[in-house]
């Protein structure tokens, strides 16, 4: 990734009022020790999508980068350069089209969103999984951009004490709450949660108020598992120094957790998951995982003897409702410290990378509101 932004058109010749955009300019891991092979990120002028008759567009405040976002750089969902990014948004409602059946939006609205659509008709989402949607790519637009087009299905009002600044971080909240619904947790399991990004620090938080005990964060980094104590954690284990049996059955009394919940998406970070699970328990992949990677799994010791059960998830549906209400009472302060503009995006996606931040936000509008956030530009 070079240090300077490189703008790039790919608006079509004559198209007025393109939409600058972050986006993957050029495919490759962005941790490439080589400049040469390295993903590169660069702001790219999109040409503005219609506002269809049940559509909102939304000049967009802040864009939080994700851990998938790098996963996008690598050519995860395809190589075909510019990848336009950007699923954690906040902003203000800018125009709606003629049609849009919600009575209880108006323009100036502070809002944050879901960046895929359900469609409501297909057969997954007529039977209640609408995960499955047949046609969730429809409007999955890049928000990380100065405005985008989402339709009014997708959009979600701010209550009036969470700030355009925490509204970005309304995604992440709705991945943490659909594990939490994964896990079946019961007040009292034994919790442990691998991995201390803003998904595993948030899901711990979700989980320290249902009454989990033993509640323990698995991370190699001292930043994070210190967080995670500030955030309810009784426990941390560092995996590059401790065994994680030992200490994983010296914490539950020789018991193993009920709950595990991988947030870290590494395959070296999964791998011991399963024997500290204790039997009968859950254990949720809250990740993304490398397409390559196949999990060692003993069926007569793990599904046969203990009788685990093993799930993960995809999108978040139906949370999103649980997740705005949650956005006022989580603590979140930490994943806002670092905010950059639009056009430091590159910047940014290094900032993002080298891991020393718990959460990088994107300017993309100042629409600063007076009195509810502080100037925290790293
Ligand atoms: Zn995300
Ligand atoms: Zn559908």
């Amino acid at each position: 990734m070079t240090s300077t932004t490189t703008t790039v058109s790919a608006a079509p010749e004559g198209t007025p009022g393109g939409v600058e955009t972050i986006a993957v300019t050029r495919i490759g891991s962005l941790r490439a020790p080589d400049a040469g092979q390295r993903g590169s990120i660069g702001v790219v002028t999109f040409p503005a999508d219609e506002v269809g008759p049940q559509d909102v567009r939304i000049t967009v405040a802040y864009a939080a980068i994700c851990g998938s976002d790098p996963h996008l750089a690598e050519g995860f969902f395809g190589t075909d350069v510019p990848i336009g990014l950007g699923h954690e948004i906040s902003g203000v409602v800018a125009e709606l089209g003629p049609q849009v059946r919600r009575t209880d939006l108006q323009v100036g609205d502070r809002v944050s969103g879901n960046f895929v659509r359900f469609c409501g008709a297909c057969q997954p989402c007529q039977d209640g999984r609408q995960q499955f949607c047949e046609h969730l790519g429809d409007y999955n637009r890049p928000g990380m951009a100065r405005s985008v087009v989402w339709h009014e299905s997708q959009i979600y009002k701010l209550p009036e004490e969470v700030s355009l600044l925490k509204g970005c971080l309304l995604e992440p909240t709705s991945v943490a709450v659909r594990i939490a619904d994964k896990t079946r947790v019961r007040a009292g399991d034994r919790v442990a949660i691998c991995g201390g990004g803003p998904i595993g620090q948030l899901t711990l938080q979700l989980m320290a108020r249902y009454g989990a005990t033993s509640l323990t964060l698995i991370e190699p980094i001292a930043e994070r598992r210190e967080l995670a104590r500030q955030f309810g954690a009784l426990h941390v284990i560092d995996p590059n120094d401790d065994s994680l049996e030992e200490r994983a059955r010296e914490i539950t009394a020789g018991a193993g957790y009920d709950v595990v919940i991988d947030a870290s998406g590494s395959r070296h970070a999964v791998a011991g998951l399963l024997d500290i699970a204790a039997p009968g328990g859950t254990v949720v992949y809250g990740a993304m995982y490398p397409e390559d990677y196949e999990l060692p799994l003993n069926l007569s010791d793990y599904l046969y003897r203990k009788e685990l059960t093993l799930t993960g998830v995809f999108v978040s549906p139906y949370t999103f409702p649980r997740a705005v209400r949650l956005l006022a009472e989580l603590d979140l302060e930490p994943f806002l410290q670092s905010v950059l503009d639009l056009e430091d995006a590159s910047e940014a996606f290094e900032t993002h990378v080298s891991g020393e931040h718990p959460k990088v936000v994107i300017r993309c509008n100042d629409l600063s509101e007076p009195g509810t956030e502080r100037a925290c530009r790293r």
